[in-house]
């Protein structure tokens, strides 16, 4: 703290009060113990945290204001500006104040967003909801990926798009509503449907994603197989999520040599003996998709969960809480629960199993 002329602030999450007494008090909203600077000292701390130099200061007053700093910065209640805020990642600056509080790096989270490629497939109700959240958080690159067009019954549950949109490219519609509200995202489409793993491997290799969000539903079983051997092989984490109405799920979160596979999740979940059973449902759930129940509250809830976690991943703040498992929430009485994955690699893909999601990026 000693160095000169960088203005100090105090943490994120850290409230300052200068009672009628000159003492100073730092008080955190949450979870720790509030300090005081006594007076006289608490009124020239006070008021370099508001903006005055520590350098104008007699001599013998600076000299215990940069001790009290010096302890309050070791104490982390206050912080160099640097680590709390810089002017390319103003727009941000809530939710860059919420990273420093976590980890002490606020801009720099930020900048990990905005170097990163997600590719979003499918922007329907889960996809456009999750599109629209990672753009506003300060992703750098999108990659929209949809073969559909806008239909009016699309409106209630689907947000990027409004009427003019109607018959409309979805992926276009949402690139230009994206565009519009977050204007530092690079976003760009692709108008194609999905058939095979193939064609995933072939997004990933030009489009070079960090992570995939599979919010595509059709086919219902073969494109999350898909998107998983793509994904799989080019070392790119998977998120999924949807509607099992009326419960929504956020995750499973996948990420190569870390996590469980998709396919070691859902033979975990197959009961002793239906393998060939579920195969064969699988199958047909593919030719003639059930038709599900589906709400824009569904789609909203879920797509706050991933993209909280994908946040969180991509910017290094903390490991997913999704890696390897599903959070299942029921609409009705938002109970919810974990649907873990094995607790043993049960694959070759699996092999290599790690402890920690947050590979170097
Ligand atoms: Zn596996």
């Amino acid at each position: 703290m000693a160095n000169r002329g960088e203005r100090i602030l105090p943490c994120p999450g850290i409230e300052t009060f200068l009672d009628s007494h000159d003492d100073l008090y730092l008080l955190p909203i949450a979870g720790r113990d509030q300090l005081c600077v006594k007076a006289p000292v608490g009124r020239w701390v006070w008021s370099t945290l508001n903006g005055a130099s520590v350098d104008e200061m007699p001599i013998e007053v600076a000299t215990e204001v940069a001790g009290a700093l010096d302890w309050l910065e070791a104490e982390t209640y206050v912080r160099r500006e640097s680590s709390v805020r810089s002017p390319e990642t103003d727009r941000w600056d809530r939710q860059v104040q919420w990273f420093a509080q976590e980890t002490g790096e606020g801009p720099a989270r930020q900048h990990r967003l905005l170097d990163a490629t997600v590719l979003v497939l499918g922007v329907g109700g889960l996809g456009s909801a999750v599109a629209d959240l990672l753009a506003r958080a300060g992703i750098g690159t999108l990659v929209l990926v949809d073969h559909d067009v806008v239909d009016e019954a699309n409106l209630p549950r689907q947000q990027l798009y409004s009427l003019r949109d109607v018959g409309r490219a979805k992926v276009d519609a949402a690139a230009e509503r994206l565009r519009s509200v977050a204007p530092a995202t690079r976003v760009r489409q692709s108008h194609q449907e999905v058939r095979s793993a193939v064609d995933v491997a072939a997004l990933l290799i030009e489009h070079d994603p960090q992570l995939v969000v599979c919010a595509a539903d059709r086919p219902p079983i073969a494109i999350k197989t898909w998107v998983e051997d793509a994904a799989s092989e080019l070392g790119v984490a998977v998120m999924h999520g949807g509607h099992r109405p009326p419960l929504v799920y956020a995750g499973p979160f996948f990420v190569p040599g870390v996590s469980c596979c998709y396919a070691c999740f859902s033979s975990a979940r197959t009961r002793p003996g239906t393998e060939q059973l579920e195969r064969e449902l699988a199958s047909a759930r593919d030719a003639n998709p059930p038709q599900l129940p589906a709400v824009g509250w569904g789609d909203a809830a879920a797509a706050s969960f991933i993209v909280g976690q994908a946040v969180q991943w991509l910017g290094g703040v903390a490991d997913s809480a999704l890696l390897g498992r599903e959070l299942e929430l029921d609409l009705r009485t938002l109970e919810s629960r974990w649907v873990d994955g094995p607790t043993q690699p049960m694959c070759l893909r699996c092999e290599g199993i790690a402890t920690s999601s947050l590979r170097e990026r």
